[in-house]
């Protein structure tokens, strides 16, 4: 049997492209998908200053978190173990393969239409809609680019549809612990039962997310002692533009070293929503942008192992790193009249949730490598098919990235 670990993007993803070489396919999760409030669990989070909310009923939640016991320490995220993990709270916002910096990457994308197409086809069984790949951008000065994504709330219920349909098998309350590779077993905790089962596989894809990947790796080979993920920082700050730019909704800033991505949210709506303001014409040029640094300016997160089943998950910063965006971003704004950017708040490490980058693909072999494919080194027969295999974790929108890089690990 072929087990995916991991039902969200990255898992039905990798079984989309597994199924043309494969049949007997399954797809594990620890929980069906539960009726819980997206905006409940959103605001808890922004409450939260550091550890992990969980997408999931107090009663998942409260199963998962027995089984090990993890320390944070200076870093947030959220995870779900719910049926279609964190598609079912994400934001939506599609990103585009000409977009990004491809350099980066120890391979050459050398038919970047072909693998458009691909990628069209499977956002199609996503979204129900036929979305187009814009490759242009539009630089409005030296320093900020207008970018033209598409954004679309769906889960990954259409496509779990048609996998379903191709016979492709899925498997619930199940959650791996380890693998043991000399067997070919998998270790998993049945959380309906409270006992473990262990099972056979020919071929294992990893696509629990970077961080509960690196937990199933640590669990599993005694030669990794801690991970690193990187991330892309998250602050937030109040953006203030010019009439002629009303329409811009996601741009890129580059200057002297300092590089951000930031998506803009209408302050007038944020106002009326919260305080029922009829008339709130004064905020038409505000917005709060949500800011996403590129990797080199932000920390990273550290998975570390403790003791038998315990974890320690801590954020660590870079020097300064504060002082130094706020004083670039006060200096911009001195010479710059396009789009102003004021009152940084800098979210803790993680909560960006782009994460990833701690196995990633190289040519060469090594401890923390896999190759092209997403196999590692030293493990034949492991696969890891989610954002911890990217080589670099872009400043912009990560998912529909992540996801072209399956496509092309395993469309050979
Ligand atoms: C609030 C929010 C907004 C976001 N907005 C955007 C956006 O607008 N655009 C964008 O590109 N990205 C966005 N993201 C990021 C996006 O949600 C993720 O990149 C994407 O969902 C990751 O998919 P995944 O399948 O790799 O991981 P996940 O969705 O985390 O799926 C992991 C799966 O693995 C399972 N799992 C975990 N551990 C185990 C285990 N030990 N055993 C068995 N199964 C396990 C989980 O149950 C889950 O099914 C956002 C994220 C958040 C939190």
């Amino acid at each position: 049997m072929i087990y995916i670990i991991g039902s969200g993007f990255s898992g039905l993803t990798t079984a989309f492209i597994l199924r043309k070489k494969y049949k007997n396919i399954t797809v594990i999760s620890p929980s069906k998908k539960e009726r819980i409030k997206k905006s409940g669990t959103l605001l808890k989070y922004l409450l939260t200053f550091k550890g992990e909310t969980k997408f999931n009923s107090n009663k998942v939640s409260n199963k998962i978190s027995s089984i090990e016991k993890t320390i944070y320490k200076n870093c947030k995220f959220i995870s779900s173990y719910q049926d279609g993990g964190l598609s079912n709270i994400w934001g939506g916002v599609l990103s585009n393969i000409y977009q990004f910096n491809l350099k980066k990457f120890p391979f050459k994308f050398n038919n970047l239409k072909k693998i458009e197409n691909n990628y069209l086809n499977l956002e199609k069984l996503i979204f129900k809609k036929n979305f187009k790949m814009f490759n242009r951008s539009k630089k409005i000065n030296e320093n900020i680019t207008l970018l033209n994504f598409n954004k679309k709330n769906s889960n990954v219920e259409n496509l779990k549809k048609y996998l379903l349909a191709k016979k492709v098998n899925f498997k619930y309350d199940l959650y791996l612990k380890n693998i043991d590779h000399k067997r070919k077993k998998i270790v998993l905790y049945n959380l309906s039962h409270g006992r473990d089962v262990k099972l056979d596989y020919k071929k294992l894809y990893l696509a629990a997310g970077p961080i509960n990947t690196a937990k199933i790796i640590l669990n599993s080979f005694s030669n990794f002692k801690s991970l690193k993920l990187k991330e892309t920082r998250h602050f937030f700050c109040i953006v203030k533009k010019k009439i002629k730019l009303r329409n811009i909704k996601y741009f890129k800033f580059e200057k002297n070293n300092l590089k951000f991505y930031s998506q803009l949210y209408n302050f007038k709506d944020i106002f009326k929503l919260f305080f029922n303001f009829k008339n709130v014409n004064i905020f038409k040029n505000f917005f709060i942008g949500q800011c996403y640094l590129d990797s080199k300016y932000s920390g990273y997160i550290e998975v570390k192992k403790k003791g038998k089943s315990n974890f320690l998950i801590t954020g660590k910063q870079k020097k300064l790193f504060k002082k130094d965006i706020s004083e670039k971003l006060t200096q911009f704004n001195n010479k710059n009249f396009d789009l102003k950017f004021y009152f940084p708040i800098f979210n803790s490490i993680g909560s960006s949730n782009h994460l990833g980058s701690s196995f990633p693909m190289s040519k060469k072999k090594g401890k923390f490598n896999t190759k092209l494919n997403g196999e590692l080194y030293n493990f034949k027969d492991i696969y890891i098919s989610d954002s911890s295999v990217l080589n670099d974790i872009d400043m912009q929108p990560i998912t529909t990235f992540s996801l072209i890089n399956i496509l092309r690990m395993n469309s050979k």
